[in-house]
């Protein structure tokens, strides 16, 4: 199996450090607001590799923090703790602003059938970790006490640039970097914030009440779960000049050598071409896809079509056209498991092997997905496709092993079923979700699915 490694640039051959059980990080959401489809193209492409190392025989070990402290507003350090705006903004503490957010994020994550980490951990539950890591690193004398906080001294780590290979001098040039007399360097960047009175979140340690760095979060978590050194990180493109320069500084300062072996970045989402921004209005949700009638898995399919190093752009035409796709595709799997043809043992074995060999190459996903429709097309209809398109979805996770002929509404519905449609069309104008979601589970107990299509509500039995 081949993956592209940030660090040197390059497809390399993947060898974990222990044969049966690869251990990874991915850097998770900051939970102060709803995750936009960019974000989750992100964990689209983690869970595509977890899913990819599985097919491979590998065990995981894999861990995605939860970052409900100490990210500010800007990556470098300056404004206020994301958490913190959201929860005055909205009136709320941000416990309860991290925990409502959470579980958005789960939902959305498995209404996109990621996989959940083996480990999910929550930077607020690992506060002494992070001490301890800033102790050994002021001991070390990478880290130097300020009036408000601890920094990590850039001048004294030699390696800091190499992965974004952007010279620092240049990058400084260019920056918005709020003047802080006390540090050494501008880009130096904070290990721990003391703590104004008014600050919610913080907690005691040895220069005085404070919160920790976003930075310190992922390097102090991933070193306690995964060990000193593991072999892949993960994470979106934007992290790669700051955030992971940064974890490597720390967790190399430390250590004395990288604890990371494999760095691995997603590209972006653009939406119509540009950067999503609340101030356009297009920072879409999983949420506002399902309003338009668009199911979470047409837009799984929209990412499996592009390869995760190149950039995707989001259009509604895009997805409109990724639907249908899924739902032919979908049509397709059960043209091939009703089928009674005769297929030879051969091409069964060629398709698996054209498919392997796409998703071993760096996860080339697009090309898997031809292979995928290759069999889709293939003239003679047979069970065995079927079954190795169920074998190839233990990668892309399309449910194509539940597809099943729809029923359509051929008899008037029972009374109650429509009185319940009605009840949460309303709700929805309502803009009620939750009660919209609560019809929609009653129904659902009473095997009914429903399905909100650009031309309405459509149901069958399930
Ligand atoms: P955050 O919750 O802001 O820490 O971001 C969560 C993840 O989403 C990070 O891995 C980012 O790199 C990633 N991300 C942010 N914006 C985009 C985007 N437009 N496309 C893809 N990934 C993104
Ligand atoms: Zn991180």
């Amino acid at each position: 199996m081949k993956i592209y490694n940030t660090l040197t640039r390059k497809k390399e051959e993947f060898q974990p450090l222990d044969v049966k059980e690869v251990r990874m990080y991915s850097c998770g959401p900051t939970v102060y607001q709803y995750a936009h489809i960019g974000n989750l193209r992100t964990y689209v492409f983690m869970d595509i590799l977890r899913r990819v190392l599985q097919y491979n025989g590998y065990k995981l070990k894999h861990v995605m923090n939860i970052t409900d402290v100490g990210h500010l507003v800007s990556d470098a350090d300056e404004g206020e703790d994301k958490m913190m705006k959201t929860a005055k903004e909205q009136k709320k503490s941000p416990w309860e602003i991290a925990e409502y957010y959470t579980g958005v994020f789960f939902n959305d994550a498995r209404a996109l059938n990621i996989q959940t980490p083996e480990v999910v951990s929550k930077a607020t539950d690992h506060i002494p970790e992070m001490i301890e890591f800033v102790e050994g690193l002021v001991e070390k004398g990478y880290g130097y006490e300020t009036g408000d906080g601890v920094y990590f001294d850039i001048g004294r780590f030699k390696g800091y640039g190499k992965l974004s290979r952007i010279d620092l001098e240049e990058q400084m040039a260019g920056a918005r970097v709020e003047v802080n007399e006390e540090k050494h360097h501008p880009a130096d960047f904070a290990l721990w914030k003391k703590a104004p009175r008014e600050h919610i979140m913080q907690w005691p340690s040895p220069w005085g009440m404070g919160y920790p760095g976003w930075h310190i979060e992922c390097s102090a978590m991933g070193r306690k779960y995964l060990g000193d050194v593991f072999d892949i990180h993960t994470g979106g493109v934007d992290h790669i000049p700051i955030h992971h320069e940064n974890e490597i500084a720390q967790s190399e300062a430390l250590l004395g050598k990288p604890a990371v072996r494999y760095w691995m970045h997603g590209e972006f989402l653009l939406v119509d071409n540009g950067k999503m921004s609340k101030s356009l209005g297009n920072t879409y949700t999983v949420a506002n896809l399902k309003e338009k009638g668009y199911s979470p898995l047409a837009y799984r399919y929209l990412c499996l079509n592009a390869h995760y190093r190149n950039k995707l752009n989001f259009t509604w035409d895009a997805i409109h056209s990724a639907q249908v796709s899924l739902d032919r595709l979908l049509e397709g799997a059960l043209a091939q498991k009703n089928g009674r043809d005769e297929v030879e043992k051969e091409t069964v074995e060629a398709f698996l092997r054209e498919f392997e060999e796409a998703v071993n190459d760096d996860l080339n996903i697009p090309k898997a997905l031809g292979i995928v429709w290759n069999v889709i097309r293939y003239p003679k209809k047979s069970g065995v496709l079927f079954d190795l398109l169920v074998r190839m979805d233990s990668i892309l996770g399309l449910e194509i092993a539940d597809v099943r002929e729809k029923e359509e509404k051929t008899e008037e519905a029972a009374p109650e079923i429509e009185e319940l449609i009605n009840q949460r069309q309303q709700a929805r104008k309502e803009k009620n979700w939750k009660l919209a979601d609560e019809i929609r589970d009653k129904l659902k107990d009473m095997g009914i699915a429903l399905e909100d299509t650009p031309q309405g509500v459509k149901w069958r039995k399930a």
